[in-house]
């Protein structure tokens, strides 16, 4: 894509937030300055071996990955890796984070993944450390893919919707074989290598109940655990939720908070766990910033987002769960043949990512939980039309368990000697 396509496709925007409003020029001449990227989610597969129903890469609106190689190729692949060690010179980085993604990344083996690592390794300047992992649905991951890995110094993240069978129904191969028995023989391998094992991704399911999902992914014994909020939005909300418009709804709202309970719930079951417990990202996060720490996750707070990703035919688009508000919605109109990642800073997609209160819609800059909150994840505030600067979709909820988070470790504080 040209620059002149790109500034078509923006004067079209369905994002006009960011996309034609946010005037990247004026903000550099005021002096607000690009933040460097620092984590590189490098797509090594574009296709998978399960067909989750809910997979919004392949059961969504946005099919870019039917262009894409399905294996990235070895020229891409150094491409990228020069650009990465390009970025990380000009920065002077002392570390960079290398994300190994699909589609499904073991699909081709754990060869193409150490080869790509091992190319930005040898990019990036003498003194910048490579942190890498590589995300998983667990199936193809066999104990000698796991020692590849660990010999590489790659980390194994898991996916999955919790730790039985019935949470995890929805994952299935194409041929609707349940992907439970392979997911949990690779739990398992994870679970006698802790040094490799880098944690658990489990999207939330309200079917599902919180005790457990959590119990049972406990028992999987990860170092760490995330759970994630469907990628819903105003337009496209929460199953049982109307579309609305968040303009018109006035805020504090007083809408249901199903997310809300559900994670109150995990919350005092993570919180009063007799044993040292598991580390949960997002519970961590909140605990966090309530206490005045900044943020170390796109998902709560307000400190810059440092992502970017390069898929199989080396575009550089921005996180994949923008696929969630609308078609197109990652792309930058950049690659790694033709563009450096200091060209991508100046994206006002990704932008919007480095203004912290300010890249907010009114009701979020008022709020008295925005510091914490963050205005939630950046793919839950699209409205069509409009663009991303509103509250999440999950703003009820969000506020429903920061509040919970609140009173419990206010509750501790309060009763310690
Ligand atoms: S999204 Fe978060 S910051 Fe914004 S109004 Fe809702 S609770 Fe407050």
């Amino acid at each position: 894509m040209s620059r002149g396509d790109l500034h078509a496709t923006r004067a079209e925007s369905p994002a006009p937030w960011p996309l034609r409003d946010l005037d990247v020029g004026a903000l550099r001449r005021s002096g607000v300055g690009p933040v460097p990227f620092r984590q590189f989610v490098l797509k090594v597969h574009s296709r998978c071996n399960l067909a989750c129903s809910y997979c919004y890469v392949y059961e969504g609106a946005d099919s870019t990955w039917r262009d894409r190689p399905v294996r990235v190729p070895p020229a891409t692949m150094r491409r990228a890796a020069e650009r990465i060690g390009e970025h990380a010179r000009t920065h002077r980085l002392s570390s960079v984070r290398i994300d190994l993604h699909g589609g499904e990344p073991l699909l081709g083996g754990p060869g193409p993944l150490v080869r790509y690592v091992d190319a930005v390794r040898a990019e990036v300047p003498a003194g910048c450390q490579v942190e890498a992992g590589v995300q998983t649905n667990g199936t193809l991951l066999t104990p000698q893919a796991l020692t590849r890995l660990a010999t590489a110094g790659i980390r194994v993240g898991l996916s999955l919707d919790g730790g039985t069978s019935q949470h995890n129904r929805l994952r299935a191969f194409h041929s609707g074989r349940p992907s439970w028995p392979a997911a949990m023989r690779a739990a398992r391998l994870l679970a006698e290598h802790p040094d490799s094992y880098a944690g658990v991704l489990c999207t939330i399911d309200l079917a599902n109940d919180p005790k457990d999902v959590l119990n049972s992914l406990l028992e999987l014994r990860p170092p760490g655990l995330d759970l994630l909020l469907p990628h819903n939005n105003w337009t496209v909300p929460p199953t049982g939720v109307a579309p609305a418009d968040p303009r018109k709804l006035g805020f504090p709202h007083s809408r249901a908070t199903p997310y809300g309970d559900w994670l109150a719930e995990a919350f005092d079951l993570w919180w009063e766990h007799p044993e040292p417990s598991v580390r949960i990202r997002l519970f961590g996060e909140i605990i966090a910033l309530l206490l005045g720490q900044p943020s170390a996750t796109e998902v709560v707070g307000l400190s810059p987002v440092a992502a970017v990703v390069i898929d199989t035919d080396g575009t550089i688009e921005q996180v994949d769960s923008l696929k969630t508000a609308y078609a197109g919605a990652p792309v930058t109109g950049l690659d790694v043949r033709h563009n450096s990642f200091d060209e991508a800073l100046d994206h006002p997609g990704i932008v919007a990512r480095h203004l912290g209160l300010d890249a907010l819609g009114p009701e979020c800059r008022t709020c008295p939980l925005a510091r914490v909150c963050g205005g939630g994840n950046y793919a839950h505030r699209y409205l069509a039309r409009s663009g991303f600067r509103h509250p999440t979709v999950y703003c009820a909820d969000m506020a429903r368990l920061i509040r919970h988070v609140s009173d419990r470790v206010l509750a501790e504080i309060g009763d310690s000697p």
